[in-house]
């Protein structure tokens, strides 16, 4: 294990694609001052509000492979066919502040296995409000929807491999929730 992650305290989200995840996310950064948030590297395009360095490092696929090769990341996956998403390791510099990490089901229960964390799972309530959701933000084309849509079936198959799980019925709600499992985590890390 890099000694870096030894020391750093590690918090996942994972969920299925249009469960609320990023929204939670942003909350519990405003809510843990000294948590910071892990920026991935993707091969996917930005969405037209996303900023390179900021949601993500937007990278070409021969870029990623080099990280690969050069041992930069800490984990990574083919989270849709042919999209590629890691978490850089050069985001675990600060011994002292937890790290969130947004992260696909496959990333998170291997990262929880490896290094330990604390890991929660964030479900939608149903698919229908899950595709309702992804309808609503309008950010995929047809083809990704069904693609999101097909995997968050298997992905919700992963639920029970986390320390807890939150279900979204109101996002309020599941701030609150989130915010106070990941107090009682570093009360006792
Ligand atoms: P999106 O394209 O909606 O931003 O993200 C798609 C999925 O990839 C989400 O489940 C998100 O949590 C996951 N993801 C984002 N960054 C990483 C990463 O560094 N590693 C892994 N394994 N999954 C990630």
């Amino acid at each position: 294990m890099p000694d870096i992650v030894a020391h750093q305290k590690l918090i996942g989200l994972t969920a299925p694609s249009g469960a609320g995840k990023s929204s939670i996310a942003k909350q519990v950064l405003d809510a843990f001052p000294s948590m910071r948030l892990s920026v991935s590297v993707t091969t996917r395009s930005p969405r037209a509000y996303e900023r390179h360095g900021k949601e993500y490092y937007f990278v070409s696929k021969p870029e990623f492979d080099r990280l690969i090769t050069e041992d930069a990341l800490l984990e990574y996956e083919e989270v849709y066919p042919g999209y590629y998403y890691g978490t850089p390791l050069s985001e675990l510099t600060d011994h002292d502040s937890p790290l969130l990490l947004d992260i696909d089901v496959k990333g998170a229960s291997h990262v929880r296995t490896s290094y330990g964390g604390f890991f929660i799972f964030i479900s939608p309530p149903s698919i229908d409000t899950l595709e309702q959701r992804l309808l609503n933000r309008g950010t995929e084309s047809t083809e990704m929807l069904q693609t999101r849509l097909k995997r968050a079936k298997i992905e919700l198959s992963y639920a029970n491999r986390f320390d807890a799980i939150v279900v979204n019925h109101s996002l309020d709600q599941a701030v609150k929730k989130t915010i106070s499992l990941i107090k009682s985590y570093l009360k006792d890390a």
